[in-house]
């Protein structure tokens, strides 16, 4: 196909949705090293996390080897209702910026919650369905993953109970309404209903909640419900598992016209939408068949990759959850409270820090102005409103296309459009009365953070 006849969206049909789930770990020559037990130090077995997750996603969280699993016909069926997703050619943004690359998107917001999250979302809670659980327990921030996960749960009939940081359900009633609306029940975290949660309120009465204290409180209550497993949007390798679907869809359609892209893009907090769109393309740069430059983008706000350590550490700030080998700021670290834009967790996949570690992926860091500037310009070409965490990706993607202009080459840049913006306008509307700033925490800062990381070998 010739370079002009690239057409606006690129999509696959029904039938060309992937079979199969890609596994990344399968191709790595240094795997990414296994979560541990905080008590014991040692690699966690599949034992000591069937009590927490369900067994078919305890066998694809620990399987460093099997290269495909099989998507079941279920959720293939559910993807019908959203997916494939389009493969956009930016030509309005390429007009605008009057640059002789050429931008292409994978857009994975045309789903009510919003974002890239139900994809995983759905095969969580099929498998809990398939094992004859009666519910799963999660937590939630600002919303997507709540929302995605309550969306999968109705569809299966599944009970879904979510544990929603307090200041994030006050202030964000609709979200918080899309859920229970798919019939989620949802819990200002934290909540009188748990151990942990009581033992929280007494020591820090009036406190608004944070992301670790709502995990520590879906754990427990999945732990002691009968019938019941915890599942969790990021981070984890069967996440980014599931996530693949986006890059393997991607790689199909660039196949459909003919291109090969040199650049690409996605913006990281746990890293799965990240870790989804570059898998194919990442595959082949380990078998040697291809090679890509990967860029990871993160607010300079909460800079994992750029200045983090390649540590174990806790996933969670209660310190419940296992250690992780990361790229992580301290599990105690917490983002300044004039950011706005979301990627907030303090680290990273274990599969996308050992990739950064040897060298095979790049990453940077970003203000978030300039984020939303970036927004704003996308808004206008493309039409789209995109998600603040998306943005991130966008903000590159405009950076690299610059570059272009300046030496003149055309290339083929990727990034990943994980959202939609609608439930952000709050940080739009920071932004546009000139009241959002940058703040870039200090290497004090950031000590703070790194003397809390556990002492681990490894
Ligand atoms: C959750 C979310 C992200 C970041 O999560 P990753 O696991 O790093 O992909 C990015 N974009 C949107 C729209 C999200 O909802």
């Amino acid at each position: 196909m010739s370079e002009n006849n690239i057409p606006y969206k690129t999509y696959l049909n029904e039938n060309e949705i992937p079979k199969a789930w890609y596994n990344l770990r399968a191709d790595m020559k240094t795997k990414p090293a296994p979560l541990l037990n905080p008590g014991t130090g040692k690699p966690l077995t599949a034992e000591e996390l069937t009590p927490i997750f369900c067994e078919e996603l305890v066998r694809q969280e620990l399987d460093n080897d099997t290269a495909y699993f099989p998507i079941p016909q279920d959720i293939v069926d559910f993807y019908k209702m959203y997916r494939p997703s389009p493969l956009v050619r930016a030509y309005c943004l390429e007009k605008v910026l009057d640059t002789p690359a050429k931008i292409y998107y994978k857009f994975e917001g045309n789903n009510t919650s919003g974002s890239h999250k139900l994809n995983s979302a759905i095969a969580q809670a099929y498998y809990a369905k398939q094992q004859g659980l009666k519910g799963v327990t999660t937590e939630t921030g600002a919303g997507q993953w709540g929302t995605a996960l309550s969306m999968a749960c109705a569809y299966l009939g599944l009970d879904c109970k979510v544990f929603m940081v307090k200041v994030s359900y006050e202030q964000k009633p609709f979200r918080r309404e899309v859920m229970r609306t798919y019939g989620a029940s949802v819990t200002p975290s934290p909540s009188a209903e748990t151990a942990v949660g009581r033992k929280i309120l007494a020591e820090h009465p009036g406190t608004t909640g944070s992301l670790g204290c709502a995990i520590s409180e879906a754990v427990e209550v999945a732990t002691q419900t009968p019938g019941y497993r915890y599942v969790l949007g990021s981070v984890l390798n069967q996440v980014l598992l599931h996530q693949s679907i986006i890059g393997l869809e991607a790689k199909a359609a660039f196949d459909k016209i003919g291109v090969k892209p040199d650049i690409i893009i996605g913006c990281a907090g746990g890293g799965s939408n990240l870790g989804g769109l570059i898998s194919p393309f990442m595959g082949e740069k380990l078998r040697g068949e291809a090679d890509y430059r990967i860029i990871a983008v993160e607010p300079a706000s909460c800079p994992s990759f750029t200045r983090g350590r390649f540590a174990y550490d806790f996933c969670d700030t209660g310190m419940i959850c296992p250690l992780a080998k990361m790229y992580t700021l301290g599990s105690g670290f917490i983002p300044s409270p004039n950011h706005a834009g979301g990627l907030r967790f303090h680290g990273m996949s274990t599969i996308l820090s050992q990739l950064y570690h040897d060298g095979l992926m790049e990453a940077r860091a970003v203000e978030q102005t300039s984020v939303f500037e970036a927004a704003e310009l996308f808004a206008r070409s493309e039409g789209i409103l995109p998600a603040p965490e998306s943005s991130h990706a966008i903000r590159a993607a405009i950076d690299e296309a610059m570059r272009c202009k300046e030496t003149g080459e055309e290339k083929n840049i990727l990034f990943g459009l994980t959202g939609t913006g609608y439930f952000d306008l709050t940080a739009y509307q920071k932004y546009n009365d000139g009241e959002m700033s940058d703040y870039i925490p200090t290497d004090a800062d950031l000590e703070r953070g790194f003397a809390g990381l556990p002492k681990v070998e490894g």
